[in-house]
């Protein structure tokens, strides 16, 4: 049995559920709690326009189309768009949610992607949500997939299904913080499969955690239009490249 994850569990029960971004109790706005408190939302940076029209980072030039990463090279996935900056409020609360067992932000997470990003997901329309998937052994190890939690809230959030199986990590791959841009995209060559081949879904939506050079979503859509689907999106949590 694994005593940490029991009495996380059993904290996580008795205590009032915490905000994701201080870990204080979130307050309540008349008989609803918000997601995150009005202070942690001043202070945490949420990606704004002008955006990039394929990745979804912040630009400084209206006039520009793309990022300086996007304007150099294509991507295998259609579009992507994210809720958060890099800043180290963001990256804290998505280590504790990732290694510390704060499962319970997925919720608030989800409820962030859809009030900045739902009007864009709801442009793409996918048939089905899929998170992009960690290796079997790790999930042992961790107990879940992060990037599974905050797409099963969003997929209820928004009333799109959830397909957590088809597309699977094969390849127990290297962490991503560890490596430079050209390793990122080796590191995952191969690293994904799609199980799945009575279903083929036209459009899919990917969530993940974090966004950093887009190596991830493009693994994930390659692996996907190979298998017949047409169109792939990304939506991630933060965009940032020091994690
Ligand atoms: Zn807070
Ligand atoms: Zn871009």
């Amino acid at each position: 049995m694994d005593y940490r994850k029991v009495f996380c569990e059993a904290v996580n029960a008795i205590l009032p559920p915490a905000c994701p971004i201080c870990g204080k109790p979130k307050p309540f706005c008349g008989k609803k709690r918000l997601d995150i408190c009005p202070g942690c939302r001043e202070k945490i940076g949420y990606i704004k326009e002008p955006v990039c029209l394929k990745c979804g980072k912040s630009i400084q030039d209206d006039d520009d189309e793309f990022c300086r990463d996007c304007g150099r090279g294509l991507h295998v996935y259609d579009q992507a768009a994210a809720v958060y900056e890099y800043s180290r409020a963001v990256k804290n609360s998505i280590y504790r949610f990732k290694y510390y067992n704060k499962r319970e932000y997925a919720s608030s997470y989800a409820a962030e992607m859809v009030r900045s990003c739902g009007g864009m997901i709801n442009v793409w329309s996918p048939d089905v949500i899929m998170p992009v998937p960690i290796h079997s052994s790790r999930l042992k190890e961790r107990g879940y997939n992060q990037a599974g939690l905050i797409a099963a809230e969003l997929g209820r959030l928004m009333g799109i299904p959830v397909d957590e199986t088809s597309l699977k990590r094969v390849v127990r791959t290297t962490p991503m913080k560890e490596l430079n841009n050209l390793q990122r995209i080796k590191n995952l060559q191969n690293a994904f499969q799609v199980d799945r081949k009575d279903v083929i879904y036209k459009k899919v939506l990917i969530v993940d955690d974090i966004y950093t050079t887009g190596a991830t979503f493009d693994a994930c859509a390659a692996v996907l239009k190979e298998s017949g689907t047409q169109e792939v999106y990304g939506v991630s949590l933060c965009v940032g490249d020091g994690f």
